[in-house]
């Protein structure tokens, strides 16, 4: 039961001086269930949708509701509120119940989550003043993202030839709501929040996948944040931190890539059984129904395939967002590289799947799902945003994407020795980059030669000079290399 908390206190300053419009719809449905003479509206906040439906008795929506209305920050959406208090809640069930390693996870119902409006940060947990208890809250919009992600990902499809197919007519509909997505988190305007689509919600394959989806990218997001708390992370960023810093201000991250890849690592896992949780309820349901033991491995599976697309989907569009900023990591980032976090995950997937077929069929499965991310992605008008004084971070972006999502396929080793040979070779070349490109030929792998060749187009001009790619390729090593050490040191066994 949720009951009144410094926490909750401590939310309610960090949001003093914002306002939730979004709060401000949920209060005003409220008033009209509450006030009958106002009218015999129902508030029903279905799956983050609000609907106004006729409505005879109130039992159901007081019981659901009242309590938070009464506990909660004025400020706060009481249905993004709901979601996750929840889903924590459903993240301890699952620890207790399902984990074998139960006692590596520090669960508490010390830890409250929120939402605050902000332009700078993604996500940030901190230990609550004069109190034990601890405060994770997310970016408003981010959060809110993640709805009109899932929209435009299940809607752009139609189902054909027994089976859901990517429909070009059906995304081309869709463009303007996702450059609304797009400015919403990179330009802070409002998002459309509970948002809806009549010809969506009437169609039920697509509605049940927009919700499974939305659900599958809300489990990833908040989990991964959980788990650093779960995971004694932040505790341990604590002890490092002078407490003349305040720890108030302690930012989600410590500088330690290892606790990023823990925390998804970790949010994929709370993912994967919160889904598996799912199924079991399915089945309960239809107990009338005996489905063959085929039939009830193709549902698990299909469960847990879902938890993989949520994860993996939303770091592709974090990606898909720093592109828009050409974000270059170095190693002094907080985080790791977004490709390289999207490589563990993969890793951690093989391993668990643990056969080369299997993980291939699922993979590609999960990769139609984040091909209707960049098919977005590849026709979005939305321009990216160069700064004046720096003409080469188009460049430079592009040659970190490519150069990282090698370790998909090959280790931090062999890449690195690709990148040594390649650095010394340049070192010693002068003038135009594109001018040694034809020498470069046997030094690299040939899909190294694309991704310089398509950085010389993103540079416009082939201006690029030899000196300044030395200069990126020794960044990226330094990068491989943290991450190569980071891994090595923390393997878990
Ligand atoms: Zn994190």
């Amino acid at each position: 039961m949720l009951k009144k908390s410094k926490a909750l206190e401590y939310l309610a300053v960090l949001q003093t001086g914002t306002t939730s419009p979004k709060r401000q719809l949920e209060d005003q449905l409220a008033q009209n269930v509450l006030n009958p003479s106002l009218g015999t509206r129902k508030l029903l906040i279905r799956e983050g949708q609000a609907f106004e439906e006729t409505f005879d008795q109130t039992t159901e929506y007081i019981n659901s509701y009242q309590q938070y209305f009464e506990i909660i920050p004025p400020n706060q959406s009481i249905s993004d509120f709901k979601t996750m208090y929840e889903l924590k809640i459903l993240f301890d069930q699952c620890i207790a119940n399902k984990f074998d390693k139960k006692h590596e996870y520090n669960y508490s119902d010390r830890v409250y989550f929120g939402t605050i409006e902000s332009s700078n940060l993604n996500a940030l947990i901190m230990p609550v003043p004069e109190s034990d208890e601890f405060l994770i809250i997310f970016n408003r919009p981010m959060w809110e993202g993640l709805q009109i992600l899932s929209f435009c990902i299940s809607a752009s499809t139609k189902y054909q030839n027994e089976s859901v197919e990517f429909d070009h007519d059906e995304a081309n509909k869709y463009f303007p709501l996702f450059n609304k997505l797009l400015e919403g988190i990179l330009l802070q305007k409002e998002l459309p929040y509970f948002f809806s689509d009549n010809e969506v919600l009437n169609d039920q394959l697509r509605s049940s996948m927009w919700t499974q989806l939305h659900d599958a990218l809300d489990a990833f997001v908040l989990g991964h944040e959980y788990a650093h708390f779960l995971r004694s992370h932040v505790m341990q960023a604590i002890k490092l931190i002078p407490s003349s810093m305040g720890i108030h201000r302690l930012r989600s991250h410590c500088y330690d890539w290892w606790m990023e890849y823990d925390a998804d690592m970790t949010g994929l896992d709370l993912s994967v059984f919160r889904f598996i949780d799912n199924y079991e309820k399915v089945l309960a349901k239809n107990s009338t129904v005996k489905l063959s033991d085929l039939e009830q491995q193709v549902l698990r599976n299909r469960h847990i395939q879902l938890a993989l697309e949520g994860s993996l989907l939303f770091l592709y569009f974090l990606h898909v967002l720093e592109s828009f900023k050409y974000r270059i990591f170095s190693k002094t980032s907080t985080h790791p590289p977004t490709l390289l976090r999207i490589a563990a995950l993969r890793g951690q997937i093989f391993q668990q799947i643990s056969n080369e077929k299997t993980y291939n069929f699922v993979m590609n499965e999960v990769y139609r799902v984040i091909d209707r991310l960049f098919y977005f992605w590849s026709n979005s008008s939305m321009l990216p945003n160069i700064p004046s004084d720096n003409t080469n971070l188009s460049a430079e972006f592009t040659l970190q994407s490519g150069i990282f999502s090698q370790l998909f396929e090959r280790s931090h080793f062999d890449v690195l020795t690709d990148l040594y040979r390649l650095r010394d070779f340049l070192s010693k070349k002068k003038g135009t980059f594109i001018k040694n490109m034809v020498e470069m030929i046997g030094v690299v792998p040939p899909s190294w030669l694309e991704v310089f060749e398509h950085m010389n187009k993103r540079n416009k001009g082939d201006r690029l000079d030899t000196e300044i790619v030395c200069q990126m390729l020794e960044n990226c090593i330094d990068v491989l290399e943290k991450n190569a050490e980071c891994w090595q040191a923390r393997r878990p066994q």
